[in-house]
């Protein structure tokens, strides 16, 4: 029995899965107070027009700097977040934040350009949470349509009370719809006709086999056909290579997003981005 070996216990742990609860405590711990200690940021990555080359848009990424853990990744915090309820209070948060500097750089640059959120399953259960993001978007006076929430297919998958109303009374605020990492989940056709989405986002991982794994590419070609049957836009997020970019423009996919146009970038990169972009087309 563990208990009666004492401190010898311990030896049915592996180090490994030792630290990994620890890190995870420690993410709960510092978490908490990260909004308020400033250690939050937005960074951005943007989504260019296959067709004209041109940045119409950005998506909105969370990024957290702890003093004590360092950079964190969403991936290692956005889930114990949603585990804990504080995804409630990030969500809104990145949204304001979100909100706030698109409509600088719309004032700056370009007012069509717009901003993509990401919504956590956990923000549809929150009563206020449609008021909310009115709210913001008023704050901001931004219009409607510059912003984009993305949701995941997951999303559609649990139980959520509403979900199907919630969905329809931002649409009918015209803020705009993705679903996001599509074809990772189990959502069909008639998920996707059934809610009033106006993007569909392509997943990372059947971009990355393109163009030579043939059954990626009649994958994306299908999910491509089925976005325009739809009237959905097409995204491809993960684009990393001149090729992909050039076999997803010659099959008509609408935005593309990835490494191969721009990391995500900080704020100020961001607008610097935008500026030297601006001032190459003439109008900056
Ligand atoms: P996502 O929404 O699917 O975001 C796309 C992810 O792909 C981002 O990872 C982005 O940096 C990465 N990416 C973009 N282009 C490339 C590429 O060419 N190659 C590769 N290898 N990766 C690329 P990131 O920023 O680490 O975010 C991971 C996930 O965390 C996001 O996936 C999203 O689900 C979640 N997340 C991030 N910020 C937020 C947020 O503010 N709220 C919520 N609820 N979730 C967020
Ligand atoms: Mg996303
Ligand atoms: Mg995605
Ligand atoms: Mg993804």
């Amino acid at each position: 029995q563990a208990k009666n070996e004492g401190r010898n216990t311990f030896r049915f742990f592996t180090p490994k899965i030792n630290q990994q609860v620890q890190t995870r405590n420690l993410v709960q711990k510092y978490l908490r107070h990260a909004i308020f200690q400033n250690e939050l940021y937005m960074v951005y990555q943007p989504f260019i027009d296959l067709k004209s080359g041109c940045v119409v848009g950005a998506e909105a990424l969370m990024r957290w700097s702890n003093p004590e853990l360092g950079q964190v990744r969403p991936d290692q915090f956005i889930p114990i977040a949603e585990e804990t309820g504080l995804i409630v209070e990030l969500g809104a948060w990145s949204l304001d934040r979100a909100c706030s500097e698109v409509a600088q750089w719309q004032e700056l640059y370009d007012y069509s350009l717009w901003v993509a959120v990401n919504l956590s399953p956990r923000q549809f259960r929150e009563s206020n949470f449609i008021n909310e993001i009115w709210a913001t978007v008023k704050r901001y006076h931004l219009s409607s349509h510059c912003l984009e929430l993305e949701i995941t297919e997951r999303l559609l998958m649990e139980d959520i009370p509403d979900a199907k109303e919630l969905i329809e009374q931002l649409h009918n605020y015209q803020i705009r719809l993705a679903i996001d990492d599509f074809g990772t989940g189990y959502s069909s056709l008639s998920t996707l006709k059934r809610y009033p989405f106006q993007v569909l986002k392509i997943d990372r991982s059947f971009i990355a086999e393109i163009p030579e794994d043939p059954e990626a590419v009649s994958l994306v070609k299908t999910i491509l056909g089925m976005a325009q049957g739809l009237g959905l836009k097409s995204v491809a997020e993960g684009i990393e290579t001149a090729e992909q970019q050039a076999f997803l423009q010659s099959l008509g996919c609408d935005y593309g997003q990835g490494y191969y146009f721009s990391k995500p970038l900080t704020a100020e990169k961001f607008r610097d981005y935008l500026k030297r972009y601006s001032a190459s087309r003439g109008n900056g």
